[in-house]
């Protein structure tokens, strides 16, 4: 054995000693980028190679000077875009840590929960039913354990396994997956040492295939590389047939595929996503699938939890029922002493709870129990578990067998649903509508209820398999008080507003379910359960499901069914979970959210995003997020298409028209440098504005930039372009040198950019004057033109003939200009974008 130091586990002394000899617990699959493969990644860029392609025809054409200060350029925006991609890349990296599989493990004598890449040889780890194994281990002990190994074995069986089979202690595997029960192991191997990683596979990859958003901007970015190949060819040919100089042609060809390159689109998407991912996660959602948080913004039905999600979760007794007696508890009343009535009420309810629970409602029955039975003949502490029964989704009751030294027979404690607890005691119908009545009214007040039962069974006969096979007899009920959580309220007002359908969908009874909802502000008018449900044949349940928000006592493969069936109606479907068996309707619906807290390992890897503090407001929040990712990509992308256009026009236009030439590959550079950052990280600070909650989803296939939104892109660069090409012909026509009046021009295009920006915005959205980063950026973008027009040295590299003061500013006037027609157009335009 690697010595885990007894029932304690490892000391961290211990753990920091085996990690510096094993390492961490990863395989080289799941290890991030390095910096060369990055960089690697970035020259294979079109854009690059262009520039590459200008450089080496300067060379051949002698022109050395050019040559190097457009190598400059290379190494400079090859370091800016390793700098983003690298920045991008350590927050995904961050977020994939937290939603990665987490591990349970017993260090210091103290049970803690660790980032699976943190196990070492020799922790203690404790493994229960949704765990995916975190490290290769050696079973000591298990109750009803099986593992299902097909990641491994292509076995897709589960596989039950006892701590001992003949004589050999059994082992676990590392990405392997506990479908049922209880063990503890001690980790034998970790990271590339375990079965996993010696056949190098990875678990990372949630890969699947593009979003609606990104297929649109892949389209849009192909039409316009061969729109843009065919300009250039066409220019290169003009160039070289009107002008003579095949180099010539060829340099001005690049000149204009520089420009006219989508290369920013794919960037625009990932960097608005990866810093979405990163502002979310300030509310505590983890995205595991970064286009999900887009997708959200056009939820139109969000499926929720109640336990835990709506409510807190913090389970009080509230009260306690037996017979005809009922005793309310809480709401600051302090109970002097417990009535005997209630004592084996709660003696059972005890038994068949966990002596250590996580599970609330046992935390509540257990504090009570604390308060009122101690030094009663109702604890006992010197009682053996000899068998557990499990609560599942058929039967909601949960059964503990005691051994009891003193006593021949066992005693056995159930606990669980009112009505599955009665069918376990076979109670008359009159008592059985007896208890129903209590519980109901119980549930009325918004309480989960409980009943609990008991048996004996002879102490030498063998355990039976069901719950069903013991003599039960009822004890009582229990009602338990989970108060909802405070912001609730409003953000289910919110989602309202916001054209958002909100569904509970919990496996509490339905009156209860029924409290809560009208507590939350849901439409509990109409509640199913999932009897009704089962009851129900195709379109009558897809009518149903499409009117009705509250569902109670629904199954996990009901939650499917629902999830499926508002997907055929149109719905795109948001939808929470925590268990094993919600994995399915996780992964069918459009964003599946898992609970950080209760989730288990099985949800969160079905999950596109995990709620940190399983905290229904975050979802709202995130939806809010969505919405506004989509209204500020669509700005960036009618920036983007209309700032390409003007400077489109100003390679293109004096080749035709005989003038001398204006831009050349260096000038694309620098604005590729401005426009860069411009309709990335400037849009996407835009913050989002009250309108946003307050319209209904956007339209299923909308898309980023319709028809119309396309064409006024367009026409706000036709404009500008216009007015610069007229100016560029204006200047030259006065008499101004070609270097003078490629200045000015130059001066007056990254004015009419700064233009763009004010008026690619939707009006009443957003708006550059209170986004701090867009004026950052402004004053950047004005330093630098500055720079390279007024110093001596790069005016020269820019074939800049310097500007007196008065003049640069006139240019730089114009440029700002143009925002008066711009206004005009768009103001024009609004009935068609409306
Ligand atoms: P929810 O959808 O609200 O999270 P659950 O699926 O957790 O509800 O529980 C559904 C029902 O199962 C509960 O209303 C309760 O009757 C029963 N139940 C849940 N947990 C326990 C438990 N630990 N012991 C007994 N019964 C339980
Ligand atoms: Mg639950």
């Amino acid at each position: 054995m690697n010595g885990s130091q007894g029932e304690g586990g490892l000391s961290q002394a211990e753990v920091a000693a085996r990690r510096a000899r094993d390492g961490w617990n990863e395989i080289a699959a799941e290890k991030p980028h390095t910096l060369l493969a990055t960089v690697l990644e970035v020259v294979r860029e079109p854009m690059f190679l262009l520039l590459l392609g200008a450089g080496t025809i300067y060379l051949l054409m002698g022109d050395l000077h050019e040559a190097l200060v457009l190598l400059g350029f290379v190494m400079l925006i090859i370091a800016v875009t390793v700098f983003q991609e690298r920045r991008t890349e350590h927050a995904l990296a961050a977020l994939r840590d937290l939603s990665s599989p987490r591990a349970l493990v017993i260090r210091d004598g103290v049970v803690q929960r660790i980032a699976g890449r943190e196990v070492v040889c020799g922790d203690l780890l404790l493994l229960t039913e949704g765990d995916r194994v975190p490290a290769d281990g050696v079973m000591l002990s298990a109750n009803d354990f099986a593992v299902d190994e097909s990641m491994l074995s292509g076995e897709s069986e589960p596989v039950s396994k006892l701590p001992v089979a003949g004589g050999e202690p059994l082992r676990v595997y590392s990405g392997t997956l506990v479908v049922r029960g209880r063990a503890t192991v001690e980790v034998s191997a970790v990271g590339e040492a375990t079965e996993l990683g010696r056949i190098g596979k990875s678990l990372a990859g949630t890969g699947s295939g593009p979003s609606p958003l990104q297929r649109e901007l892949g389209r849009l970015a192909r039409r316009l590389a061969v729109v843009g190949i065919t300009l250039c060819v066409l220019l290169a040919v003009a160039y070289a047939t009107l002008r003579g100089g095949w180099l010539e042609g060829v340099l001005y060809g690049i000149t204009l595929a520089m420009s006219i390159l989508p290369q920013e689109f794919p960037v625009i998407l990932i960097v608005f996503l990866a810093f979405g991912a990163r502002r979310i996660a300030a509310r505590k959602v983890l995205t595991r699938r970064l286009a999900a948080i887009e997708t959200l913004g056009q939820t139109t039905v969000l499926c929720t939890d109640k336990t835990g999600t709506l409510t807190r979760n913090r389970m009080e007794v509230a009260a306690l029922a037996v017979g005809d007696e009922v005793l309310m508890l809480g709401g600051g009343v302090k109970l002097d002493a417990l009535p005997e009535t209630y004592h084996r009420l709660l003696e059972y309810a005890v038994l068949a709870s966990e002596t250590d629970p996580h599970d609330p409602m046992e935390q509540a029955f257990l504090r009570l129990a604390g308060d009122h039975l101690a030094n009663t003949e109702h604890l006992h502490p010197d009682w053996q578990l000899a068998r557990e029964y499990e609560l599942s989704s058929d039967l909601l009751a949960m059964s503990h067998l005691w051994r009891a030294p003193d006593r021949s027979h066992q005693e056995v404690a159930a606990k669980g649903a009112p009505e599955a607890i009665a069918d376990l005691c076979h109670l008359s119908p009159e008592a059985l509508a007896r208890v129903s009545a209590r519980a109901a009214e119980l549930a009325d007040r918004g309480l989960r209820v409980l009943a609990v039962a008991h048996a004996s069974h002879p102490g030498d006969s063998a355990w039976p398999d069901i719950q069903h096979d013991f003599a039960f007899r009822f004890i009582g009920l229990i009602g338990l008080a989970d108060p909802l959580r405070a912001d609730v309220p409003a953000a289910v007002a919110e989602c309202r507003a916001a054209g958002v359908r909100i569904v509970m969908i919990t496996g509490d009874h339905p009156r209860t379910a029924r409290a809560i909802a009208a507590q939350a502000g849901i439409d509990g008018g109409r509640v199913l359960t999932g009897p009704e449900l089962a009851a129900m044949d195709d379109a009558t349940f897809r009518r149903e499901v499409a009117a009705c928000c509250v569902f109670a006592r629904v199954s996990p493969q009901q939650k499917l069914d629902i999830v499926e069936a508002l997907k055929a109606r149109g719905d795109i479907v948001a939808m929470t979970g925590d268990g094993v068996n919600d994995a399915p309707a996780l992964k069918a619906a459009h964003i599946g959210i898992a609970m950080g807290r209760r989730g288990t390992d099985v949800a969160r890897e079905a999950a596109d995003l995990v709620l940190v503090e399983d905290d229904f407001a975050s979802i709202v929040e995130a939806i809010r997020l969505g919405r506004r990712i989509f209204r500020n990509l669509r700005h960036a992308m009618i920036y983007t298409l209309a700032v390409h256009v003007p400077i489109i026009a100003l390679v293109g236009a004096p080749v035709l028209f005989g003038l001398p030439v204006l831009l050349a590959p260096v000038h694309i550079a620098f604005l590729e440098l401005v426009i860069d950052p411009t309709c990335s990280i400037v849009f996407e600070a835009d913050e989002a504005d009250a309108g946003l909650m307050r319209e209904p989803p956007r339209p299923r296939g909308a898309v980023l930039l319709p028809p119309a939104r396309l064409a006024l892109s367009l026409l706000y660069g036709a404009v500008v372009s216009l007015l610069l090409v007229a100016l560029h012909v204006a200047l030259l026509r006065s008499g101004q040198p070609a270097d003078a009046a490629r200045s000015a021009v130059f001066v007056a295009l990254v004015a009419s950019g700064i233009a763009l920006v004010f008026v690619a915005r939707t009006p009443g959205t957003g708006g550059t004057a209170r986004n701090r980063v867009a004026l950052a950026v402004i004053g950047g973008t004005l330093a630098a033109l500055l720079a390279v027009t007024v110093l001596p040295a790069p005016a020269a590299w820019f074939g800049f003939a310097p500007l007196p003061a008065g003049h640069w500013l006139a240019a730089c006037a114009a440029g700002l200009a143009t925002l008066l027609p711009l206004y005009a157009v768009r103001r024009l335009a609004r009935p068609l974008t409306a």
